[in-house]
């Protein structure tokens, strides 16, 4: 009988367990070793936020199985006959010798690891910006379980009054709602003019809104100068243009890097994103040395170019996909990214999937967009917001990508339009979409097939809408225009732009028409609370001779500026 093959996996959290799971069931004899850095196996890193903020209370959670057992060395080692070595540090790999040295953090004994099929999953390490006064205690990541426990601390000791998180992406801002639930005053500081930079900058900016509405201080445009300290201890930070924030607490989350250090010593090809180079079966260029997760760079499968995606579903695919190459040579490929990823904050959820409009720009596609504003379910079925940017090629209307944002069911929508990119879908194919309804779940016509519906309209010419973001422009440069408001008068009085519009609900448009300017090519822009009755309003104007009226795009729901009201 063969040897069993001996298989290695360096890093223990999400990508690594799952390429060793799978490598086990596909063959029963493998030695399968991994070495793990960290005292814990198995975290649900995604979870640490909510553990911070909690929302639960038992940290063994994020360790679990979802029948509550600890993912600890005696459950890899009873359940899956997996040797996992914890606080253990994998420290240099000889691809001649085939073996990985490893030392144990406890003992300090080193030993070399022998190997037939290496898989690295090293993870990413957390950017900290190396400016005055960045190793004062108090400063903190949020990207390990350690700092998990020391937030979490944090929350519990209940001293820390202020805090600052530098970095508005998806774990800072999940962090930052941790923190604000921990009763603590939080100010979040972003370099660029936005927030979760994956939204273009009006979705962006509508969740802005919601974060300052939860008491929540956030600064954009304004980059980190120096941490200020008090006897070694943080005190406050100094922000790019001066300015000064006390606080005793700073979490940085300004993103962060593919892990690749041990990988680049053994020579192992580096791509031009800092990850681990890897070919469609996972496989470094060590035909024995798979890699997979945060440590290696992939396909974009639009663009074709190769990207850094750092998010835990495409760990665990990925792991998979190495884990049965290593087990059995060769036999599944992983298709690359469409960068689809998804974040809660406060009531908010913010999804994207594929490109934003500014990325498929800058890739060089010819695009048109359309933002849909509308509930996700009735009324009466307590229907929450969404508001959808999606964007698709010009010719042919292929679907390239889409944002949700709101208090909605935003998930299902991202999950769809995701399906939509992968399979290269196009808005002929979507409007007509057989998705399941019943009130408790959507609308009858789904938010997702309506933004399809307006995107036809609009290929179509039946539709002219403009952004927020135009109209906007366009009353700042006090161009001529006549923007037609076309709520009810309640709805007026309680939430109103405040540019100059003119209210006429559309119930009586027809029989006022004549407070419209006679002038027949005067620019009109029409408007409601999501734009539905805003467009119909436009029909009605167009059908008696107005030659240039236009909807503005997702209405107020869509209208990320302040307001007058
Ligand atoms: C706070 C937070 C929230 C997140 N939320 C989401 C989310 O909602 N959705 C989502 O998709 N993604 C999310 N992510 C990202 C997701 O957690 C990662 O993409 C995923 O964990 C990557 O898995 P990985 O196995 O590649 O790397 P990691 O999880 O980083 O694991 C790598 C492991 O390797 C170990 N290691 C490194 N070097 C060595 C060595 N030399 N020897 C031994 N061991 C070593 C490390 O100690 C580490 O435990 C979040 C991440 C964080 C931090």
């Amino acid at each position: 009988m063969a040897d069993p093959k001996r298989i290695v996996v360096i890093g223990g959290s999400a990508a690594g367990p799952k390429a060793a799971a799978k490598a086990r069931r596909l063959d029963e004899s493998a030695d399968i070793t991994i070495i793990q850095k960290g005292r814990d196996l198995s975290m649900a890193s995604c979870g640490y936020p909510y553990y911070v903020g909690g929302m639960f209370d038992d940290r063994n959670a994020l360790l679990s199985t979802p029948t509550g057992v600890v993912r600890n060395p005696a459950y890899y080692v009873n359940a899956k006959n997996i040797k996992a070595r914890t606080h253990t540090e994998a420290l240099t790999i000889d691809r001649e010798k085939k073996t990985v040295r490893c030392r144990d953090l406890g003992t300090g004994d080193i030993d070399d690891l022998p190997y037939d099929t290496l898989i690295v999953a090293t993870g990413a390490i957390p950017s900290i910006p190396r400016v005055p006064g960045y190793d004062l205690e108090g400063i903190t990541t949020m990207q390990t379980m350690e700092d998990a426990d020391y937030l979490r601390k944090i929350r519990d000791g209940k001293k820390i009054a202020k805090a600052v998180m530098i970095g508005g992406g998806l774990i800072g801002i999940e962090t930052c709602e941790a923190l604000q639930l921990a009763g603590i005053e939080i100010t979040v500081i972003e370099l660029l003019p936005q927030l979760l930079t994956f939204l273009d900058w009006e979705l962006a900016k509508l969740v802005e809104s919601h974060i300052r509405s939860q008491g929540v201080n956030v600064i954009t445009g304004n980059g980190l100068a120096a941490f200020l300290g008090d006897n070694g201890r943080l005190s406050g930070v100094k922000l790019a243009n001066g300015t000064e924030l006390p606080c005793e607490l700073a979490v940085v989350a300004v993103g962060v890097k593919p892990n690749t250090g041990i990988a680049r010593a053994a020579g192992l090809a580096i791509g031009e994103k800092g990850g681990l180079l890897v070919n469609d079966y996972m496989q470094t260029s060590d035909p024995s040395i798979y890699a997979a997760g945060d440590c290696v760079e992939i396909d974009h499968r639009i663009t074709g170019k190769k990207t850094h995606a750092p998010y835990g579903d495409l760990a665990n695919l990925q792991g998979r996909v190495a884990g049965e190459n290593a087990a059995l040579g060769n036999v599944v490929r992983f298709p690359g990214t469409i960068q689809t990823g998804i974040c809660k904050i406060f009531e908010y959820k913010a999804a994207t999937t594929g490109l934003s409009e500014r990325s498929a720009r800058e890739a060089g596609f010819d695009v048109l967009t359309v933002t849909n504003a509308s509930l996700d379910k009735p009324g009466f079925m307590n229907g929450k917001l969404l508001v959808t940017k999606l964007v698709v090629e010009k010719t042919g209307g292929r679907i390239l990508g889409a944002q949700c944002i709101g208090p909605g069911d935003v998930s299902r929508q991202a999950a769809q339009w995701a399906m939509a990119v992968m399979g290269k879908l196009t808005v002929e194919d979507l409007v007509n979409a057989d998705l399941p309804y019943a009130p408790p779940f959507s609308l009858a016509i789904d938010h997702f097939i309506a933004t399809a519906h307006l995107m036809q309209n609009k290929m179509k010419g039946r539709l002219k809408g403009v952004s927020a973001a135009e109209v906007k422009q366009k009353v700042d440069a006090r161009q001529r225009l006549f923007l037609l408001d076309v709520r009810g008068p309640d709805e007026f009085e309680s939430v109103r732009l405040g540019i100059g519009e003119t209210l006429i609900p559309l119930g009586a448009l027809r029989k006022r028409m004549a407070e419209i300017p006679a002038d027949k090519n005067i620019e009109i822009v029409c408007f409601c609370k999501i734009s539905l009755r805003g467009y119909e309003a436009a029909l009605i104007l167009e059908a008696n001779g107005w030659k240039n009226v236009w909807v503005m795009e997702g209405g107020i729901a869509a209208w990320p500026y302040p307001r007058e009201k």
